[in-house]
Protein backbone atom coordinates (compact mmCIF):
# COMPACT_ATOMS: atom_id res chain seq x y z
CA UNK A 1 0.00 0.00 0.00
CA UNK A 2 2.49 2.31 0.68
CA UNK A 3 4.21 1.83 -2.22
CA UNK A 4 1.30 2.76 -4.28
CA UNK A 5 1.23 5.47 -6.95
CA UNK A 6 -0.84 8.47 -5.94
CA UNK A 7 -1.58 10.05 -9.56
CA UNK A 8 -4.06 13.31 -8.96
CA UNK A 9 -5.35 15.35 -12.44
CA UNK A 10 -2.34 14.34 -13.93
CA UNK A 11 0.41 14.92 -11.03
CA UNK A 12 2.19 12.50 -9.55
CA UNK A 13 2.27 12.99 -5.82
CA UNK A 14 5.09 10.85 -3.46
CA UNK A 15 5.08 10.10 -0.07
CA UNK A 16 5.69 13.07 1.80
CA UNK A 17 4.96 15.54 -0.40
CA UNK A 18 2.56 17.83 -1.10
CA UNK A 19 0.90 19.88 -4.06
CA UNK A 20 -1.57 23.09 -5.53
CA UNK A 21 -3.22 21.94 -8.31
CA UNK A 22 -5.77 23.44 -10.68
CA UNK A 23 -8.65 22.14 -12.45
CA UNK A 24 -9.62 23.87 -15.51
CA UNK A 25 -13.49 24.38 -14.66
CA UNK A 26 -14.23 26.45 -18.41
CA UNK A 27 -12.73 28.54 -20.40
CA UNK A 28 -14.90 31.85 -20.19
CA UNK A 29 -15.71 33.64 -23.06
CA UNK A 30 -13.48 36.85 -22.41
CA UNK A 31 -10.84 34.29 -23.09
CA UNK A 32 -9.59 33.62 -19.43
CA UNK A 33 -9.62 30.24 -18.05
CA UNK A 34 -11.14 29.73 -14.63
CA UNK A 35 -9.97 26.75 -12.53
CA UNK A 36 -10.41 24.94 -9.23
CA UNK A 37 -7.80 24.86 -6.71
CA UNK A 38 -7.16 21.71 -5.20
CA UNK A 39 -4.74 20.92 -2.32
CA UNK A 40 -3.00 17.37 -1.86
CA UNK A 41 -1.04 16.38 1.45
CA UNK A 42 0.29 13.24 1.41
CA UNK A 43 2.03 12.25 4.73
CA UNK A 44 4.99 9.50 4.47
CA UNK A 45 2.97 6.86 6.15
CA UNK A 46 0.38 5.13 4.29
CA UNK A 47 -2.97 5.62 5.14
CA UNK A 48 -6.72 6.57 4.15
CA UNK A 49 -7.47 9.26 1.59
CA UNK A 50 -9.69 11.91 2.80
CA UNK A 51 -11.04 14.47 0.77
CA UNK A 52 -12.75 18.10 2.77
CA UNK A 53 -14.61 19.90 0.26
CA UNK A 54 -16.86 22.99 0.27
CA UNK A 55 -18.74 25.65 -2.23
CA UNK A 56 -20.52 23.13 -4.16
CA UNK A 57 -23.02 26.05 -3.31
CA UNK A 58 -21.51 28.99 -4.46
CA UNK A 59 -23.01 30.99 -1.67
CA UNK A 60 -22.49 29.03 1.25
CA UNK A 61 -19.50 30.64 2.66
CA UNK A 62 -19.44 28.50 6.41
CA UNK A 63 -17.85 25.60 4.69
CA UNK A 64 -15.32 27.75 2.79
CA UNK A 65 -14.13 29.31 5.83
CA UNK A 66 -14.10 26.16 7.27
CA UNK A 67 -11.09 24.26 5.18
CA UNK A 68 -9.43 28.03 5.00
CA UNK A 69 -9.15 27.72 8.94
CA UNK A 70 -7.90 23.56 8.69
CA UNK A 71 -5.66 24.90 6.06
CA UNK A 72 -4.84 27.45 8.28
CA UNK A 73 -4.08 25.38 11.44
CA UNK A 74 -2.67 22.93 8.94
CA UNK A 75 -5.00 19.94 10.26
CA UNK A 76 -4.58 18.86 6.57
CA UNK A 77 -0.93 17.71 6.84
CA UNK A 78 -1.58 14.30 7.98
CA UNK A 79 0.64 11.86 9.69
CA UNK A 80 -1.01 9.54 7.70
CA UNK A 81 -2.56 8.95 4.57
CA UNK A 82 -3.31 11.61 2.07
CA UNK A 83 -5.81 14.83 2.39
CA UNK A 84 -7.13 16.55 -0.10
CA UNK A 85 -8.78 19.97 0.08
CA UNK A 86 -11.25 21.87 -2.43
CA UNK A 87 -12.18 25.05 -0.67
CA UNK A 88 -14.42 26.21 -3.03
CA UNK A 89 -15.91 23.74 -5.35
CA UNK A 90 -17.61 26.27 -7.56
CA UNK A 91 -16.25 28.91 -7.99
CA UNK A 92 -18.35 30.56 -10.70
CA UNK A 93 -20.99 30.60 -8.03
CA UNK A 94 -18.68 31.67 -5.68
CA UNK A 95 -17.23 34.40 -7.41
CA UNK A 96 -20.83 35.19 -8.44
CA UNK A 97 -22.27 34.75 -4.81
CA UNK A 98 -25.01 32.22 -6.57
CA UNK A 99 -25.93 28.54 -5.08
CA UNK A 100 -25.52 27.71 -8.92
CA UNK A 101 -23.53 27.23 -12.10
CA UNK A 102 -23.49 30.18 -14.34
CA UNK A 103 -26.05 27.92 -16.63
CA UNK A 104 -28.42 28.16 -13.87
CA UNK A 105 -27.89 24.57 -13.07
CA UNK A 106 -27.29 23.60 -9.47
CA UNK A 107 -24.23 21.27 -9.41
CA UNK A 108 -25.32 19.02 -6.58
CA UNK A 109 -28.29 17.77 -9.14
CA UNK A 110 -25.99 16.90 -12.37
CA UNK A 111 -23.76 14.17 -10.38
CA UNK A 112 -21.80 11.80 -12.54
CA UNK A 113 -22.42 14.04 -15.32
CA UNK A 114 -21.72 13.57 -18.82
CA UNK A 115 -18.59 14.30 -20.66
CA UNK A 116 -20.56 16.11 -23.27
CA UNK A 117 -23.40 17.33 -21.09
CA UNK A 118 -24.30 21.05 -19.53
CA UNK A 119 -21.62 23.44 -18.08
CA UNK A 120 -21.99 21.60 -15.07
CA UNK A 121 -22.39 18.56 -16.09
CA UNK A 122 -19.24 18.33 -17.85
CA UNK A 123 -17.23 19.36 -14.74
CA UNK A 124 -18.97 17.09 -12.05
CA UNK A 125 -18.28 14.40 -14.68
CA UNK A 126 -14.46 15.68 -14.31
CA UNK A 127 -14.72 15.63 -10.77
CA UNK A 128 -16.38 11.84 -10.76
CA UNK A 129 -13.64 10.77 -13.06
CA UNK A 130 -10.40 12.15 -11.72
CA UNK A 131 -10.80 12.96 -8.41
CA UNK A 132 -13.60 10.87 -6.61
CA UNK A 133 -11.83 7.31 -7.75
CA UNK A 134 -8.97 8.31 -5.38
CA UNK A 135 -10.86 9.02 -2.27
CA UNK A 136 -12.03 7.05 0.36
CA UNK A 137 -13.56 9.22 2.55
CA UNK A 138 -15.60 12.70 1.58
CA UNK A 139 -17.03 15.61 4.56
CA UNK A 140 -19.09 18.07 2.19
CA UNK A 141 -19.28 21.12 3.87
CA UNK A 142 -22.92 22.80 3.57
CA UNK A 143 -25.11 25.60 4.79
CA UNK A 144 -28.96 26.46 4.80
CA UNK A 145 -30.33 27.51 0.98
CA UNK A 146 -32.14 30.40 0.44
CA UNK A 147 -32.81 32.23 4.01
CA UNK A 148 -32.74 28.88 6.20
CA UNK A 149 -30.54 28.74 9.04
CA UNK A 150 -29.32 25.04 10.10
CA UNK A 151 -28.24 24.50 13.20
CA UNK A 152 -24.69 22.05 12.66
CA UNK A 153 -25.75 18.60 11.85
CA UNK A 154 -24.11 16.04 9.60
CA UNK A 155 -26.56 14.42 7.38
CA UNK A 156 -25.91 10.72 6.21
CA UNK A 157 -27.72 7.46 5.68
CA UNK A 158 -27.63 6.03 9.38
CA UNK A 159 -27.98 2.45 7.99
CA UNK A 160 -24.11 2.84 6.18
CA UNK A 161 -22.48 1.63 9.62
CA UNK A 162 -19.38 3.51 8.69
CA UNK A 163 -20.98 6.54 8.32
CA UNK A 164 -23.07 6.52 11.06
CA UNK A 165 -19.53 6.20 12.83
CA UNK A 166 -17.82 8.74 11.84
CA UNK A 167 -20.83 11.15 12.15
CA UNK A 168 -20.96 10.41 15.80
CA UNK A 169 -16.95 10.81 15.65
CA UNK A 170 -17.43 13.76 14.15
CA UNK A 171 -19.65 16.05 17.24
CA UNK A 172 -22.70 17.93 16.16
CA UNK A 173 -25.40 18.29 18.31
CA UNK A 174 -27.67 16.46 15.44
CA UNK A 175 -27.42 13.55 13.03
CA UNK A 176 -30.14 13.49 10.80
CA UNK A 177 -30.82 10.69 8.60
CA UNK A 178 -30.97 11.13 5.14
CA UNK A 179 -32.46 9.50 1.71
CA UNK A 180 -30.15 10.11 -1.02
CA UNK A 181 -31.11 13.37 -3.44
CA UNK A 182 -31.04 11.67 -6.49
CA UNK A 183 -27.79 12.97 -8.74
CA UNK A 184 -26.38 13.99 -6.04
CA UNK A 185 -22.56 13.80 -4.95
CA UNK A 186 -23.44 12.39 -2.14
CA UNK A 187 -25.76 9.43 -4.05
CA UNK A 188 -23.03 9.57 -6.26
CA UNK A 189 -20.22 8.74 -4.33
CA UNK A 190 -21.82 6.69 -2.29
CA UNK A 191 -22.78 4.29 -4.97
CA UNK A 192 -19.13 3.63 -5.97
CA UNK A 193 -18.17 2.51 -2.52
CA UNK A 194 -17.06 5.85 -0.69
CA UNK A 195 -18.10 6.58 2.58
CA UNK A 196 -19.29 10.41 2.60
CA UNK A 197 -20.71 12.67 5.07
CA UNK A 198 -22.33 15.96 4.59
CA UNK A 199 -22.12 18.93 6.96
CA UNK A 200 -24.99 21.95 7.45
CA UNK A 201 -24.10 24.57 9.62
CA UNK A 202 -25.51 28.08 9.27
CA UNK A 203 -27.11 30.32 6.06
CA UNK A 204 -25.60 31.11 2.83
CA UNK A 205 -24.02 34.21 2.39
CA UNK A 206 -22.99 34.27 6.19
CA UNK A 207 -20.02 33.45 8.19
CA UNK A 208 -20.82 32.36 11.61
CA UNK A 209 -17.51 31.45 13.77
CA UNK A 210 -19.25 28.98 16.03
CA UNK A 211 -20.57 27.26 12.48
CA UNK A 212 -17.07 27.09 11.56
CA UNK A 213 -15.82 25.99 14.59
CA UNK A 214 -18.05 23.13 15.01
CA UNK A 215 -16.87 22.22 11.51
CA UNK A 216 -13.41 22.55 11.74
CA UNK A 217 -13.29 20.29 15.19
CA UNK A 218 -15.75 17.80 13.46
CA UNK A 219 -13.11 16.99 10.60
CA UNK A 220 -10.46 17.26 13.01
CA UNK A 221 -12.19 14.30 15.23
CA UNK A 222 -12.61 12.13 11.82
CA UNK A 223 -8.74 12.61 11.29
CA UNK A 224 -7.65 12.40 14.65
CA UNK A 225 -10.54 8.31 13.98
CA UNK A 226 -8.87 7.42 11.07
CA UNK A 227 -5.12 8.05 12.51
CA UNK A 228 -4.79 10.73 9.85
CA UNK A 229 -3.94 12.36 12.83
CA UNK A 230 -3.10 11.95 16.30
CA UNK A 231 -4.25 13.72 19.70
CA UNK A 232 -7.74 12.84 21.62
CA UNK A 233 -10.78 13.05 19.84
CA UNK A 234 -12.67 16.06 21.15
CA UNK A 235 -16.13 15.96 21.50
CA UNK A 236 -18.44 19.22 23.23
CA UNK A 237 -21.71 18.57 22.43
CA UNK A 238 -24.42 15.63 22.93
CA UNK A 239 -25.19 14.40 19.62
CA UNK A 240 -28.90 13.37 19.39
CA UNK A 241 -29.70 10.96 15.73
CA UNK A 242 -32.97 12.33 14.34
CA UNK A 243 -34.24 8.90 12.12
CA UNK A 244 -36.90 11.36 10.40
CA UNK A 245 -37.38 14.39 9.72
CA UNK A 246 -39.82 17.22 8.25
CA UNK A 247 -40.20 20.64 7.30
CA UNK A 248 -43.24 22.34 8.78
CA UNK A 249 -44.71 24.97 6.55
CA UNK A 250 -46.68 28.27 7.06
CA UNK A 251 -49.94 28.24 7.39
CA UNK A 252 -50.65 31.27 6.21
CA UNK A 253 -48.81 34.20 4.46
CA UNK A 254 -47.43 37.31 6.16
CA UNK A 255 -44.36 38.31 8.62
CA UNK A 256 -42.64 36.28 10.08
CA UNK A 257 -41.58 35.51 13.41
CA UNK A 258 -39.81 32.46 14.81
CA UNK A 259 -40.40 32.41 18.39
CA UNK A 260 -37.67 29.56 19.53
CA UNK A 261 -34.21 29.02 19.42
CA UNK A 262 -32.65 27.01 16.50
CA UNK A 263 -31.53 23.86 17.97
CA UNK A 264 -33.81 23.58 20.99
CA UNK A 265 -36.41 20.76 21.79
CA UNK A 266 -39.94 21.53 22.38
CA UNK A 267 -42.92 19.98 23.39
CA UNK A 268 -46.61 19.44 21.29
CA UNK A 269 -48.19 23.05 21.20
CA UNK A 270 -45.52 25.12 21.79
CA UNK A 271 -45.57 28.48 20.22
CA UNK A 272 -42.86 28.23 17.81
CA UNK A 273 -43.24 31.53 16.09
CA UNK A 274 -46.14 33.90 14.78
CA UNK A 275 -47.23 35.50 11.39
CA UNK A 276 -48.73 38.76 10.74
CA UNK A 277 -50.15 41.41 8.31
CA UNK A 278 -48.88 44.74 8.35
CA UNK A 279 -52.33 46.12 9.85
CA UNK A 280 -52.23 44.79 13.26
CA UNK A 281 -55.64 43.17 12.70
CA UNK A 282 -54.28 39.63 11.76
CA UNK A 283 -51.37 37.27 13.75
CA UNK A 284 -51.80 33.64 14.14
CA UNK A 285 -49.39 31.64 15.90
CA UNK A 286 -47.60 28.48 14.39
CA UNK A 287 -47.62 25.37 17.14
CA UNK A 288 -45.77 22.66 17.15
CA UNK A 289 -47.86 19.71 16.30
CA UNK A 290 -45.76 17.17 18.05
CA UNK A 291 -42.68 17.13 20.52
CA UNK A 292 -39.88 17.54 18.15
CA UNK A 293 -35.97 19.14 18.42
CA UNK A 294 -35.86 22.21 15.62
CA UNK A 295 -32.83 22.17 13.72
CA UNK A 296 -33.40 24.37 11.10
CA UNK A 297 -35.48 27.68 10.37
CA UNK A 298 -36.30 30.00 8.23
CA UNK A 299 -35.35 33.43 8.75
CA UNK A 300 -36.80 35.15 5.73
CA UNK A 301 -39.04 38.09 7.55
CA UNK A 302 -41.90 37.44 5.12
CA UNK A 303 -43.31 34.10 4.42
CA UNK A 304 -46.05 32.46 1.94
CA UNK A 305 -48.28 30.16 2.74
CA UNK A 306 -46.89 27.12 2.28
CA UNK A 307 -43.20 28.23 3.13
CA UNK A 308 -40.98 25.75 4.73
CA UNK A 309 -40.51 27.21 8.32
CA UNK A 310 -38.85 25.21 10.76
CA UNK A 311 -36.96 21.62 10.37
CA UNK A 312 -37.99 19.40 12.66
CA UNK A 313 -37.71 15.91 13.41
CA UNK A 314 -40.76 13.18 13.54
ZN1 LIG B 1 -25.46 23.37 -0.08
Amino acid sequence: MYDEKLVILGREIKPGQSAFLEVEVAKLHTQNSLSMPVIVERAKLDGPVLLLMAGVHGDEINGVAIIRDIIRKKYNVPKRGTIICIPVFNVFGYLNQTREFPDGRDLNRVFPGTVNGSLASQFAYKFTTEIAPLVDYILDFHTGGDEKDNFPNIRCDIKQKKALELANIFGVPFIVNSNYISKSIRETMTNIGKTVLLFEGGKSLDLNEEIINYGVQGAYNVMKFLNMQNGEININTETIILQKSKWLRAPYSGMFQALVKNGSKVKRKTVLGRISDPFGEFEKKVVAPFDCCIFGLNTAPIVYKGDAIFHVSV
